[in-house]
């Protein structure tokens, strides 16, 4: 049932972070893994980790060209496309009355339009044998944070386009859920760490878990949302945040 043998996952921002712990999860359940990312040297690093029939494609998920050449590529370099993790994701820490339009953008672009251009392009291709699109929310899509007004929007976007293409695709056999991970230890939130007083104390006051997750805590979610065991299951926001949210 958790079998992806013979599967191809592209994994947005696969080279580093949350994607390269669902990269770790979808490589070890069998699939093969398209590591699409900006940085050469970190998606090399991460394809030799994740096995020989690993690859890596170069994409910037804000240009539409771009995406476009990922899919054709993935196609001539893998034959298929079953699963796609739009998971390339950006935060720029600042008020909304000091945050510029062109900031906006940015993380718009990157964190929700890029989910749009990425599940636009690969729609025919997973339509061919029904698939899966996972996308990546945060608690940001639940909460509000004073210093995150672009990209909470983006990851309530994310959570409505999510419905929204599990909706209309359906039919097709393609399941679309989004995942809401809590506070994963990685690079953005080490910035983070560093841009926000107090939000160390504060992530480990009110995360029963009491602790910070680790990038390997999304293995098994994205096996689940990649695999048949999950064909039943459409249009969900799944939180993996040891009860943030469901914390006082
Ligand atoms: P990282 O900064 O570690 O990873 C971000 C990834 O996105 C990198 O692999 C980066 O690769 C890629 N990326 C960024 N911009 C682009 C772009 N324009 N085109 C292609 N790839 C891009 O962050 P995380 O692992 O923490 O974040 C991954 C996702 O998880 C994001 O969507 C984030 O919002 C979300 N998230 C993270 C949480 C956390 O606690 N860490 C909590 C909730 C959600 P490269 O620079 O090589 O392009």
């Amino acid at each position: 049932m958790f079998d992806l043998t013979g599967k191809v996952a592209i994994v947005t921002g696969g080279n580093g972070g949350i994607g390269l712990g669902m990269a770790r999860g979808l490589a070890a359940a069998g699939a093969r893994i398209v590591v699409a990312a900006r940085d050469a040297r970190k998606s090399e690093a991460a394809v030799r980790e994740l096995g020989a029939d690993a690859v890596s494609i170069a994409v910037d998920v804000t240009d539409e060209a771009s995406v476009t050449g990922l899919i054709a590529e993935t196609l001539k370099r893998c034959g298929r496309i079953d699963v796609v993790v739009n998971n390339a994701g950006i935060n720029i820490r600042k008020a909304p009355h000091e945050l510029s339009l062109a900031e906006w953008r940015q993380v718009i672009d990157t964190n929700l339009t890029s989910a749009y251009l990425c599940s636009h392009a690969a729609y025919p291709h997973l339509k061919a044998r029904g698939g899966k699109i996972i996308n990546i929310g945060s608690m940001m899509s639940i909460f509000g944070a004073a210093y995150a007004p672009a990209y909470a929007a983006s990851k309530g976007g994310i959570v409505q386009f999510t419905k929204a293409c599990a909706a209309s695709w359906a039919r097709d056999h393609i399941q679309v859920n989004a995942i809401l991970p809590g506070w994963i230890d990685t690079d953005l939130t080490r910035r983070g760490r560093e841009q926000v007083p107090g939000l160390n104390d504060n992530v480990l006051r009110r995360t029963p878990a009491g602790r910070w997750g680790t990038i390997d805590d999304l293995r098994g979610i994205a096996v689940f949302l990649a695999s048949a065991a999950s064909d039943f299951v459409t249009g969900t926001a799944i939180p993996v945040d040891g009860g943030y949210s469901i914390s006082g």
